[in-house]
């Protein structure tokens, strides 16, 4: 770990492999940055999307003011500025997550304008949500500091300044990290056509493939291997077309989260013609790995399986529908699904990252476990993993994005998968649980069969 980085290579090129590029090439101007991304613009990537959700409203303090610091960025600078919209955003929820960054803001001193409503007046002031499914909400809580941003366009912004800087991009699948045969050391990487390339730090940014990744590597080899320190999982979204004559008052709705037994979800206002929805009771998908002959999740194979598409199994698209009926309601008239994605992201046990040297393979770096919520932090991260492989990384920062740490604490947990993509079948509504929305995850006895070679690697 003591030789002087002149080369990098990064594995990677979602929010996590950009931005480190970006920052790498900025802060480092001297060392060679190689970026490789097996797609050049990969609309399965996590980091690809319609829109995604900007918002500092975090339960936990660390992330929030972590947010606060990417939200200036959104706002001032011009790499991410003409893709961000703040639209405010409206909680309405039973989980306590608003109250929770309400005191967050006033402890940290920090005026958002936020406030905290009753149904009525959430009501008055979004006429738009009149038809949701508001049963049992027993909190609004609305941040007009809060919005999204434009996903797909703003990775492509930051590419582009990534490569003005100075980056080197390779269109490659890497297959494997190249070990070296005494040390175990990590040289660098072999791309699936049989390229060689070697760097003083390789920074493995993969998402929801690190798991896959390390196991091709070297099956046998225990401490290299995730373990659970992170999984792949996925949430299923849509995107929806409405009539021209609901473009207004659509565009000026906030974004609109529902944390009830009902309705895990939320939306996105429109952004060309189309809204976006998720559904957040995530999966996995549970794979036999030859290598380490046993399973562990990685995303389909097909395209189809992490892109838009309708090539999703029919219990998703109903619990998605259902995120759609309970946010607009027959308020809104002529909302049609237009398409379906299973977004590929990967989970840690307390959604805090990982940024941090392998323990057990030198020079190399994982930079991921975005655990749903890391997408805002596109502006900064990278500058944080770059400081991680000076050593410059402060130790409130490298205790909470370790390898090896004690996951306390939660910073989204309600994303946490506790079923797999194989047993959902039709959906039947949630049951009605208090609480968080972890406990009421159900497992299903019927299957969800996706189309296409996806059981083993
Ligand atoms: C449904 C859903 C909704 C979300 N909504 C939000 C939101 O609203 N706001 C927010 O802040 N965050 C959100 N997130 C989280 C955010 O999208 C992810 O945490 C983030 O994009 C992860 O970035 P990444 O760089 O780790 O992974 P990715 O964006 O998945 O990038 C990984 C890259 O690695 C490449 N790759 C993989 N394997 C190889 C290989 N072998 N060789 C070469 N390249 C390879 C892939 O092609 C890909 O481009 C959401 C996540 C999900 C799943």
């Amino acid at each position: 770990m003591s030789t002087p980085i002149q080369s990098v290579i990064i594995v990677g090129a979602g929010a996590f492999g950009v931005s480190t590029a970006l920052h790498f090439r900025k802060l480092h101007p001297y060392v060679q940055v190689t970026l490789i991304d097996r797609i050049r613009e990969n609309r399965g990537a996590a980091s690809s999307d319609h829109n995604k959700i900007i918002r500092a409203d975090y339960p936990d303090e660390f992330y929030m003011k972590l947010a606060l610091e990417a939200q200036e960025s959104w706002r001032n600078n011009p790499i991410y500025s003409p893709y961000y919209h703040e639209t405010g955003m409206l909680f309405a929820e039973e989980i306590g997550m608003g109250r929770a960054a309400f005191k967050n803001f006033k402890h940290l001193n920090v005026d958002q304008g936020a406030t905290i409503m009753s149904t009525v007046e959430a009501l008055e002031r979004f006429p738009i949500f009149k038809g949701a499914n508001w049963e049992d909400v027993t909190e609004n809580y609305f941040n007009p500091s809060s919005g999204w941003g434009e996903a797909h366009e703003t990775m492509e912004s930051v590419f582009r300044a990534a490569l003005a800087e100075g980056v080197q991009f390779l269109e490659a699948t890497v297959d494997k990290l190249i070990l070296d045969p005494t040390t175990r050391a990590c040289l660098g990487v072999r791309t699936s056509d049989g390229k060689e390339i070697f760097a003083d730090r390789t920074v493995l940014a993969v998402g929801a493939y690190t798991a896959k990744v390390l196991a091709d590597t070297d099956p046998r080899w225990a401490e290299l291997q995730v373990d659970g320190r992170m999984v792949a999982a996925a949430a299923i979204q849509c995107t929806a077309t409405y009539p021209p004559e609901e473009d207004e008052r659509l565009s000026q709705a906030p974004v609109h989260f529902l944390g009830m037994w009902h309705t895990h979800g939320e939306s996105i206002p429109p952004f060309k013609g189309k809204l976006k929805l998720n559904c957040e009771v995530s999966f996995t998908s549970m794979t036999y790995h030859d290598g380490l002959k046993k399973e562990i999740s990685i995303p389909p194979k097909p395209e189809s399986q992490s892109t838009f598409s309708h090539d999703v199994c029919e219990g998703l698209k109903q619990e998605v529908g259902n995120v759609v009926k309970n946010v607009y309601g027959d308020h809104v008239k002529g909302i049609n699904i237009e398409s379906y994605r299973m977004c590929w992201d990967a989970v840690s046990p307390n959604q805090s990252f990982i940024i941090d040297y392998h323990p057990a393979c030198d020079n190399l770096v994982i930079a991921g476990a975005g655990s749903f919520h890391s997408w805002k932090f596109l502006p900064t991260i990278g500058k944080y993993v770059v400081q991680r492989l000076f050593n410059e990384l402060d130790d409130e920062k490298k205790r909470m994005w370790a390898w090896d740490r004690e996951n306390e604490g939660a910073a989204c947990e309600m994303y946490i998968p506790s079923r797999d993509v194989k047993t959902i079948g039709p959906f039947q509504g949630w049951p009605r649980t208090e609480g968080t929305q972890k406990s009421v995850l159900p497992y299903s006895e019927s299957t969800c069969q996706l189309d296409g070679d996806r059981d083993t690697y």
